[in-house]
């Protein structure tokens, strides 16, 4: 579903991302683990194209990101276009950006009614669905100032799902979390592994990595350092560089 083939990316003549390769076939798992710096955030933003990369190719469900194909050379689409591909890739960040003023039940029917056009009653019999699905249908009508970290993050996860995306992309979901609510935040995300989503994790949790990543990716100043299955590289890592960033997480 996801295919990134020398992904290059820099910022004012740094190379942050040099030549990074991804390939995430579809119900697949992939997390992302690397030290401070290592382009996790950069790369993500790049599948979805909050970023341009400057080479190599991204490819989601088969449609190059932020350009299009046209007489085998690709040209930068518009922002409405990028707007219309990102309908497609739900994101959830560190911090859960919910629109203040409003209930967890609209923020979660907001974009499927805007956006979607989905009629208002529909949006929000989903939107009720789903935060029981995140295990939050008492809380429908609570504004995110009552809600906890994890009820937050729960409501933003279940404002992704909201819009039918084919691949969730995670940039440390739980890690401005207190250390009791990451438990609640991460099963979620284990639920929706097991229900088949394609999920793209940048996350120092070894321990949901090992429980449900189909490959475990380790990136150091730019560049994919070891992947494979999560028995290979979280406990038999091949590099140096691996294991003493392991020796820290863990
Ligand atoms: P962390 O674990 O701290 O989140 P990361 O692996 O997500 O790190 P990135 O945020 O992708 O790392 O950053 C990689 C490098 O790119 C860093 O050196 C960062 O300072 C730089 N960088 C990221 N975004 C920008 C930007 N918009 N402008 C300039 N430099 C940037
Ligand atoms: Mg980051």
């Amino acid at each position: 579903l996801v295919s990134a083939v020398g992904v290059r990316k820099s910022f004012g003549g740094v190379e942050v991302l040099r030549g990074v390769d991804l390939e995430v076939a579809a119900g697949e798992v992939v997390c992302l683990l690397g030290p401070s710096g290592a382009g996790k955030s950069t790369f993500l933003r790049c599948v979805n194209h909050l970023e341009t990369i400057d080479a190599g190719r991204i490819r989601v469900d088969g449609t190059p990101v932020g350009f299009a194909e046209r007489g085998g050379r690709l040209h930068e689409l518009r922002e409405r276009e990028v707007a219309r591909q990102r309908r497609d890739i739900g994101m959830v960040f560190q911090r859960f950006n919910l629109f203040p003023h409003r209930t967890a039940l609209e923020n979660v029917a907001e974009g499927p009614a805007r956006v979607l056009r989905v009629p208002r009653g529909t949006a929000f019999d989903e939107a009720r669905a789903l935060l029981a699905r995140v295990g939050l249908a008492d809380k429908v009508d609570a504004y995110p100032h009552q809600l906890s970290g994890g009820q937050q993050q729960r409501v933003a996860i279940a404002r992704a799902l909201a819009m039918k995306p084919k691949l969730m992309l995670f940039d440390e979901p739980t890690s401005a979390l207190d250390p009791e609510l990451v438990g609640e935040v991460l099963d979620v995300m284990v639920d929706l592994a097991r229900a088949g989503m394609t999920m793209v994790v940048v996350t120092h949790e070894i321990g949901f990595a090992r429980q449900v990543a189909d490959s475990v990716v380790f990136m150091v100043d730019g560049a994919v350092v070891e992947a494979g299955p999560p028995a290979q590289v979280l406990d038999n890592p091949r590099r140096q560089r691996t294991k003493q960033f392991l020796a820290k997480v863990l």
